[in-house]
Order: structure tokens, then sequence, then C-alpha cells
């Protein structure tokens, strides 16, 4: 981490989540929230809480939902000073419900809030100019003009020395369309660390099974990649290690929200100081465990602390 932060660019807001399970909103009905949301946040906030440096550049309206969000990143160690105010924009939102199968009905507010207004200011310069790498989540793209800042923000920081990771969180249909297939792979081709989950995985490489996927994506120079797998752990490619698989933990799911991303910035930033692979793994799958017992996207990132009793209740004491 000698080099600097690690730095993200993207959506910040709230989430007010359905009490009980069904299908969306057309009655009224119990909520819970606001909780501090936005899958960028959640990977920044789970860096600075296991012990990483780490920044965003983001936007957020004038209002207590905003100062929600920065407060609770700065409490944890987030550099906030990238995130502007924007006056006359409220900050983002998501109302969630669940449906009994799992699936998740939305009513989103992100283009048109103070997110959909992030830009390159002086401050996000001045923050990506001293990173030392950028993690690019894909669910970003979904804000018209992010894609350049995080573009820039990718070749200042390879400039420099610096790596990049991808966590391809990205809606099917984006990757599918002409323009969306480009970002997608201008991103690949400037990605050390490949963070897909499911189906993302196959889309990203354009192939049909895993192993073809992980050949073609190691055949265009991405370092490792590492798949995640839900309930079924997760899985690290790569050259020079080979295939390491890592067993989930077995906990009770209570709200899945966020364990991919509190899972990648946790392998991460085990990687960035030099952990091999499977201890990256290991703390990283029990990131996503912890997070996916916890109602709330935010509200189950760990410290290394919390980490290691929880790695050692479960009997599953670190590998050397
Ligand atoms: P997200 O819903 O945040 O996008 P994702 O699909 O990117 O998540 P998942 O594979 O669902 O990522 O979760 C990341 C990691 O968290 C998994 O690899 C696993 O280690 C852990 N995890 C997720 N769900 C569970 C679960 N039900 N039980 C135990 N561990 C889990
Ligand atoms: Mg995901």
């Amino acid at each position: 981490e000698a080099l600097g932060p690690t730095v993200t660019v993207g959506e910040i807001l709230v989430e007010i989540m359905a009490t009980t399970v069904g299908r969306g909103f057309l009655s009224p009905q119990p909520l819970v929230g606001p909780f501090p949301s936005g899958a960028p946040a959640i990977f920044i906030d789970q860096v600075a809480r296991f012990g990483g440096a780490a920044g965003i550049v983001a936007a957020v309206g004038e209002d207590d939902f905003g100062v929600l969000n920065v407060e609770r990143l700065r409490t944890d160690g987030v550099d906030v000073s990238a995130i502007a105010t924007v006056p006359g924009k409220p900050t983002g939102s998501a109302f969630v419900r669940y449906r009994p199968d799992g699936a998740r009905d939305f009513v989103f507010n992100i283009a048109h809030s103070a997110a959909g207004e992030t830009r390159m200011t002086d401050a996000a310069r001045a923050l990506i100019g001293r990173a030392g790498h950028v993690h690019v989540m894909g669910s970003a793209f979904a804000i018209p003009g992010i894609a350049a800042i995080l573009l820039e923000a990718v070749a200042t920081v390879k400039a420099r020395g610096g790596s990049v990771s991808f966590d391809p969180n990205i809606r099917k249909e984006l990757v599918q369309g002409g323009e969306g297939r480009r970002l997608v792979d201008d991103v690949l081709a400037v990605t050390d660390l490949l963070l897909p989950s499911g189906d993302e995985l196959l889309v990203a490489a354009g192939a049909a099974t895993e192993a073809a996927a992980v050949e073609r994506l190691l055949g265009l120079g991405i370092g490792e990649i590492v798949l995640k797998r839900g309930r079924d752990g997760s899985s690290h490619f790569s050259r020079a290690f080979g295939r390491v698989d890592c067993p989930a933990f077995a906990v009770e799911e209570i709200d899945p929200t966020g364990a991919g991303d509190c899972f990648g910035a946790v392998y991460l930033t085990c990687r960035r100081a030099g952990l091999p692979p499977a201890r990256a793994l290991l703390y990283a799958n029990a990131a996503g465990a912890r997070t996916v017992t916890k109602q709330g996207p935010m509200e189950g990132v760990s410290s290394l602390a919390e980490l290691d009793d929880f790695i050692a209740a479960a009997g599953r004491g670190v590998p050397a």
C-alpha cells in the first residue's frame, strides 16, 4: 500500500427496506431505514474498516441522507475529501423489498439524484493523484459520465505504477449492447484483479464455461480472477498460484446485500498487504459471511479483529 490509498468512484445512496416479504410497493407498508448504501460506498467503507487506506469520489445532496452517509464513511476511516455536496439535488436512494424467492423489487432514485452529478473536481483529481489503486465498480456505469472519470483515474494510477480491480457488478443488458461491451472490454484490458460473481465471469469473458472464461481472461493479461460463489464460497485463478478454492462459512442469511462488495474489499486489501491468495480468500469469505447476517447493506462491514474472532470461532484457523 506504500504507493497510496485504494480509491473508487461511484454512487452513494440510502437504502430503505420493506420489513415484510412480498411484491413491491403498491400499498402502504412498514419500512426500515435509511441505511448508508451504494456498492462503491460499501466497498470503500469495508476497505477502511479492515485497515486499508481508502478514498471515494462521489456526490451527495445537501440533506440528511448525505450527512448520514458521509459521517459513516468518515467515522470508518474513509477519505471523504472528494465527496461533493450538490445543491438542489437529493442524495440518491433505493427502496427495496424482498420477494419470497429471494428476488428483489426496487424503486431507485440514482441517475437523477446528486450521484448523477458526480464530476472530476479538483478534490477528486487530488485524491486520485495520490492513489495507489483504483477499484472499478460496474454498477457505477449506470451513471452517465462516471465511466470517463473512472478511466481517467485508471490512467493516472497506472502511470504511477498502481493497480486496478474490477467488479463487473453490472446489468447484463448493459454488457450486451455495443457501447457497454466496449466499456467492459476497455476496463478488462487494464484489470489486475477481476472480482465477478456467478454468470458475470462468463458474460465478461464471452465464454461458455468457467474454465474457458478463466483461460481467456488470464490470456488478456489479468493477473488474478476471484470468483464469488455465494454460499458455495469462492475461488482464485492465476498463472502464479493456479486454482485455489475456499469454502464459505456456514451462517444464517438475513440480508445478502453488500456481501460481494465487502468480500472484494477485504480480498483486495489483503492482497495489497502482501497476503497469499489462500489467506485473502479466507478473510474475504469471512467478511462476506458476516455481511449476510446483518440487515442493511453497510451494517455488516468488519474490522480485522472481528474477522480474526469470527474465523477462530468457526474453527478455521488462518492458514500460514
Ligand atoms: P452482491 O449481492 O453483494 O452483489 P455477489 O453476488 O457479488 O454479492 P456473493 O457470492 O453473493 O457475491 O457473496 C460474496 C461472498 O460472500 C461469497 O463468496 C461468500 O464467501 C460470502 N457469502 C455470500 N452469501 C453467503 C451465505 N449465504 N453464506 C455464507 N457466505 C456467504
Ligand atoms: Mg456482486
